[in-house]
């Protein structure tokens, strides 16, 4: 894979914006230089364009060099820079997984791209043969979600690395809720593949949805393509400042995982149980599929009851099943005892 062929010409060619932090990265005393008001510190100064510090930080966490990381807003900065760096409007296309996360459809469709949806197998594995034969010579991307949303199951690794090593394009792997799944990140395979994109993000794990900050972990040319293109300026102080804060408690985040992971598996033997179950499918992430007789009324019923769950039983491969996050010991305690009241 030669990453120039891929990009887009206009992309290739472009001279991008240079801000003054962009030329003056130093320790100075006087900053005069980008029509900031020098009162209200430190809310009046431009944050930093390359979030060195927050990078830095995820580096440790993650072992994996800061020149390999990109920080966006959300995951969703990083799934939509990428179709624009990549996808020409109108003639190239991407392909994905049947059924997965909403969001790379509708990038794609805002910047005109086609996205070709392949189907998992009947158990919501990766069909490999499939994903390959739907490629034609010009699809740039294709992206793979696993753990997967909705259906909250990891997709074999060896299938992944076979796309991976067999696909002449960048594969973009969201690893959103690798955190639930212990063990099965991709992210150490990253040097040894010049065209894996693996997304990840502190909305779930981290729980820190609202600040919108995710992670794409690349090479250093793809990393260089992104920052080419981003708003200069698309991480905020409040953002990167609650990051930093944040990214030191770490055994908290891993004391929410862990109690996440066994309130999962305690809701999922406890939702077998019921009568009206059909089947609960197993999660790596922190949410369950389940499919159950009337989904669709069930949904209601909860709406009534003030729980709200996501219904997903019009998804491809999903019907009559409704996605359910799991919550505090509380909330999960609540949303049993209301499914429970329904037997009688
Ligand atoms: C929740 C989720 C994300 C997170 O998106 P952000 O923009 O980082 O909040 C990404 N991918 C998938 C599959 C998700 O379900």
């Amino acid at each position: 894979m030669e990453l120039n062929k891929l990009l887009r010409k206009s992309i290739a060619n472009l001279k991008p914006y240079s801000s003054a932090r962009d030329e003056y990265t130093g320790e100075a005393m006087v900053f005069l230089d980008a029509n900031e008001n020098p009162f209200n510190e430190p809310y009046n100064r431009y944050p930093d364009p390359l979030q060195r510090t927050v990078k830095e930080k995820i580096s440790q966490l993650k072992n994996v060099d800061p020149s390999n990381i990109f920080l966006g807003n959300g995951s969703d900065e990083p799934i939509d820079l990428l179709i624009r760096a990549f996808c020409e409007p109108g003639v190239d296309n991407i392909v994905s997984i049947d059924p997965t996360y909403g969001m790379y459809q509708v990038a794609a469709e805002i910047s005109d791209v086609k996205l070709k949806k392949v189907s998992l197998t009947a158990e919501y594995e990766l069909d490999v043969e499939a994903l390959l034969a739907a490629c034609d010579s010009n699809t740039k991307l294709i992206f793979l979600c696993s753990p997967n949303n909705p259906t909250a199951n990891s997709l074999a690794k060896e299938s992944i690395l076979k796309v991976v090593k067999s696909f002449d394009g960048l594969v973009i792997l969201d690893e959103a809720y690798i955190d639930f799944a212990p063990g099965k990140t991709l992210l150490s395979e990253l040097a040894g593949y010049p065209n894996l994109v693996i997304l990840q993000t502190f909305s779930k794990a981290w729980g820190m949805a609202g600040i919108r900050l995710g992670m794409a972990f690349a090479s250093v040319e793809i990393v260089s393509v992104l920052n080419k293109i981003k708003y200069p300026y698309n991480l905020n102080i409040l953002t990167q400042q609650k990051a930093l804060e944040l990214l030191k408690q770490n055994e908290q985040v891993e004391a929410w995982v862990k109690l996440l992971i066994d309130e999962r598996e305690k809701m999922a033997a406890k939702l077998k149980a019921l009568p009206f179950v059909v089947k609960v499918f197993p999660s790596d992430a922190n949410f369950l599929l389940v499919k159950m007789h009337d989904a669709r009324g069930i949904y209601q019923y909860l709406v009534d009851a003030g729980i709200i769950v996501r219904d997903r039983s019009k998804v491809y491969l999903c019907d009559d099943s409704l996605r359910i996050t799991i919550g505090s010991k509380e909330e999960n305690k609540i949303l049993r005892k209301t499914l429970k009241n329904l037997i009688s």
